[in-house]
């Protein structure tokens, strides 16, 4: 996973950060984690190899941003414009930033950051309830096109279904804490948070258990080396679409529906929020009525980013929800069943965005529209 630590040292906020795993590395070598400098990798999405090649290259995953600090830190502000031009201009990379400060967010964005920028993914940490019941109304409100939230170190069970069910938020990973003085993490915990997921079709993460962890009334100590492959034997983690997109690539129908030109630059412009409110819309007046006349013709083939995405995802018609998805064509679209067809028209339509692999500032004009 390649990281880009522009700028190193960080100040503690809140619960989750008493043990920081940055101030326990770098009290190793007498560094004060408090100061907050630039570091010699603050170009990195710039440079390049001898042989002219970039040295972060899409193929190589997401590029992790400021996982030695804060995104948002005060101390950085006079370097964070420098920052979004290379995100910017490097649009072929997907990057993302994990922050405990999305109450700095707001101020901290750059004039063209317009509905966001479709090549940030922007995941709150959220340790415990008061931290989620602060962050999350506000990461609501601000325009990023793709949200996660994250429980490390879990401090405690969460409940954060009331934020999971707007669609807003893609995905949720729990982990617990590393170190000596490790607090506990309970896998009851981890499980509620799943749970949480799968009921608002949400994609789920269990990172790492955390050296203290509780399962089944039972205490271990998990050594560092073992916390991500135990987190990863329980196998828990959730796909929300994985299977339904696998399903559907083996359609020739379905597969030739994909965002082009202007439905691209549509989507890019206003924003996954605006299409995900667009895609509820058609879903409650077109899809959600138990009698639908029209059914099976109530879907244009062009037009809108959504309705593609309605084709493409069977979403399109009750005949086809029912045949794709077996959701039964005689009675009014539940709740659950609006939310999951609208969680998934927007899902093909991240999933399209990111696929586009043009290089360049070029193509980061039509993305930011
Ligand atoms: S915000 Fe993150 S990096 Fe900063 S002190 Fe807290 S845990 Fe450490
Ligand atoms: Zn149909």
């Amino acid at each position: 996973m390649p990281v880009w630590n522009p700028w190193h040292g960080c100040k503690k906020i809140s619960a989750g950060c008493q043990n920081c795993y940055v101030y326990r590395r770098d009290s190793q070598f007498g560094k004060d984690s408090s100061k907050v400098e630039k570091t010699k990798d603050f170009s990195l999405p710039l440079s390049k190899r001898r042989d002219g090649e970039y040295k972060l290259l899409p193929g190589e995953g997401p590029v992790y941003t400021c996982m030695t600090s804060d995104f948002f830190i005060k101390e950085a502000d006079g370097w964070r414009d420098e920052i979004w031009s290379m995100i910017r201009l490097r649009s072929d990379l997907h990057f993302v930033i994990i922050t405990k400060r999305i109450d700095r967010m707001s101020e901290s964005l750059p004039d063209d950051w317009g509905n966001g920028y479709c090549n940030v993914t922007v995941i709150c940490t959220c340790e415990d309830k008061a931290a989620a019941d602060y962050r999350l109304p506000i990461f609501l409100k601000l325009p990023i096109f793709r949200r996660e939230i994250i429980h490390e170190p879990m401090l405690e069970g969460i409940d954060v279904s009331e934020y999971l069910a707007t669609g807003m938020i893609s995905k949720v990973t729990c982990g617990g804490e590393s170190g000596e003085n490790a607090r506990l993490c309970n896998f009851d915990w981890v499980l509620s948070s799943r749970e949480q997921c799968i009921k608002n079709h949400v994609d789920f993460h269990f990172k790492q258990t955390g050296a203290n962890f509780k399962k089944g009334g039972r205490l271990f100590n998990i050594s560092r080396v073992q916390q991500m492959s135990q987190a990863k034997r329980a196998n828990i983690d959730y796909r929300a679409f994985d299977d339904i997109f696998r399903r559907l690539s083996r359609s020739e129908f379905r597969s030739r529906f994909c965002l082009r030109g202007s439905d691209r630059e549509y989507a890019a412009k206003n924003g996954m929020d605006a299409i995900r409110r667009h895609a509820r819309d058609f879903v409650e007046r077109r899809l959600a009525p138990a009698v639908i006349p029209n059914d099976g013709k109530q879907t244009p083939m062009r037009g809108h980013p959504v309705f593609l995405a309605q084709h493409a995802t069977a979403t399109c018609c009750r005949g086809c929800l029912s045949k794709w998805h077996g959701i039964s064509p005689a009675h009014e679209l539940t709740e659950d069943e609006k939310r999951f067809a609208v969680s998934l028209i927007c899902e093909w339509i991240y999933r399209q965005m990111l696929s586009a692999k043009l290089p360049g500032a070029e193509h980061n004009m039509v993305l930011r529209g």
